[in-house]
């Protein structure tokens, strides 16, 4: 299907493309002239007293107009083009779903990654529970069970998230390890299938501990203190013992894990990269929380997506975890893995809530682009997929909530089919700092390593600006030395 998309003024195209995309999945949008199956015009005017807003749309079964105008509230001030695009946002949103006769996103006008924060606005402006969940409704039109979901999220993070005097001393660390011992199909894959140890790890960690070490020196200028280190990749685990030791040596010599250090998470995402001996290293460099993701418990399934390991792997290591005594676990799980249905997801909820984890993050498979399982998907319509999802979603809400478990981090991703999310439970005092600390974006994280995305906040200016270190482990071992001064020079400019 070709969608043409003619606007007034052009800059709308970024506030609506991402609604019309949901409304018509696979379409392709040309902004501008041309011919198409269905053309949008749409105009947007202000003057004193109003937004205008109308739409002629123009389909093989004829045209329709629609038209809106908003009054500006007298105290808007210079919020005035960000609240005009907010009612363009909603009125396309009311003319999709009218259009295509259904709810084309249970998030409403939210199409972003982290609408949570939008709660937390709202939270900070002084309302209620009850008033957020119905301003999301209203303004946004969120469907009420996902407002609902976001106020509750809010209110458990809430607590973790630090004011603004405190949020300004604390930083959290990502280490990237771009690694993986091979590539499991539905990964768009964040950097390399490790082929050879000696010849790509040694250079790797050299680059990285030039950027550890480099970095310090602006941890230690500012006075920050570290509050939570996130090893994650890739498969960090794909490092030696000998390997993982050193790095943990380099980050207490540089000041990086401290006494004051919350939380030291390591993302051991695969069974077949862990032993004991490794297990017990981690243990005695201070990790903390570990994450054992089977994504499936299904032995078919994981050979079908390409794990190396089936699920006696995850419960040995999990038996392990607990023989060195790393304090918390979290397991990753996907719904809408090939082949599975509600038969599997409950096996594989069974099965994870008996191994008794702290953690359960629940992912709804986005198919990127890129991912061996998007170029292979067939034999089930979208339709019958996304029904699938939702009701794997639905069960693993209900199993893991009626275990104890609550949920307290949400984000989402472009690709996600059902209008799904990913969604962190755990149980109540078990929370993740770093993933809050990421998704709320309420304080600096500084990413190191392969594929790191980091995170500069200016608590002053109320800015957020992200930078990412390249995913190819020889593109970042080329440019390690520019990325440490541009990231020191983004650092320094914060206020
Ligand atoms: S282990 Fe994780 S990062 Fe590596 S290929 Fe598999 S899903 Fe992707």
């Amino acid at each position: 299907m070709r969608i043409i998309l003619k606007l007034e003024p052009n800059s709308l195209y970024d506030s609506i493309h991402e609604l019309v995309r949901m409304a018509y999945p696979g379409c392709e949008i040309v902004c501008g002239e041309g011919e198409g199956d269905l053309m949008l015009e749409l105009r947007l005017d202000i003057d004193d007293k109003a937004a205008v807003i109308a739409a002629q749309i123009h389909t093989a079964q004829g045209a329709r107009t629609r038209r809106e105008r908003c009054a500006i509230a007298a105290d808007i001030g210079a919020g005035l083009f960000n609240w005009a695009k907010q009612q363009v946002r909603a009125f396309t949103y009311d003319l999709l779903c009218e259009l295509t006769g259904e709810n084309i996103n249970r998030y409403g006008i939210l199409t972003g990654m982290r609408p949570v924060k939008l709660a937390h606005r709202l939270f900070d402006q002084g309302l209620n529970p009850r008033e957020i969940e119905k301003r999301l409704g209203s303004d946004y039109r969120l469907d009420p069970e996902k407002a609902h979901l976001l106020v509750e999220i809010a209110k458990a993070n809430r607590p973790y998230l630090l004011g603004a005097d405190e949020a300004g001393k604390w930083v959290s660390i990502y280490l990237g390890i771009p690694y993986c011992p091979s590539r499991c199909y539905y990964c768009s894959f964040p950097g390399a299938v490790l082929t050879n140890y000696e010849t790509e790890i040694i250079p790797f960690l050299e680059a990285l501990f030039r950027e550890i070490r480099a970095l310090s020196g602006y941890l230690k200028e500012r006075g920050l203190k570290v509050q939570t280190v996130y090893l994650g990749g890739g498969t960090p685990t794909v490092l030696s013992t000998y390997h993982l030791e050193r790095l943990f040596a380099e980050l207490v010599a540089c000041g990086y894990i401290t006494a004051q250090t919350a939380e030291i998470t390591v993302e051991a995402g695969r069974p077949d990269t862990l032993d004991l001996h490794k297990l017990r290293a981690l243990k005695a460099n201070g990790v903390n929380r570990i994450c054992i993701n089977p994504q499936s418990m299904n032995d078919n399934t994981l050979a079908v997506i390409g794990r190396n390991h089936d699920q006696k792997g995850v419960i040995k290591s999990l038996e392990w975890v607990r023989e060195v005594g790393i304090e918390k676990i979290n397991m990753d799980v996907i719904i809408g893995l090939p082949g599975e249905g509600l038969t599997e997801n409950t096996n594989t909820a069974q099965q994870i809530l008996r191994l008794e984890p702290d953690n359960i993050t629940v992912h709804t498979l986005a198919l990127k682009k890129g991912s061996l399982m998007a170029e292979k998907e067939n034999g089930i319509t979208p339709q019958e997929r996304t029904r699938q999802v939702e009701a794997g979603v639905e069960l693993f809400s209900d199993l893991l909530r009626g275990a104890g478990f609550i949920p307290y981090y949400l984000y989402r991703q472009k690709y996600m089919k059902a209008s799904m999310e990913n969604l962190g439970y755990a149980r109540p005092g078990s929370f993740c700092l770093y993933n809050i600390q990421m998704i709320e974006e309420r304080q600096t994280i500084i990413g190191l390593g392969g594929g790191a995305g980091s995170k500069f906040i200016d608590l002053k200016a109320g800015s957020l600006e992200s930078f990412y270190n390249p995913k190819n482990p020889a593109a970042y071992c080329q440019t390690v030395e520019q990325l440490i001064s541009r990231k020191v020079d983004k650092l320094r400019a914060l206020n």
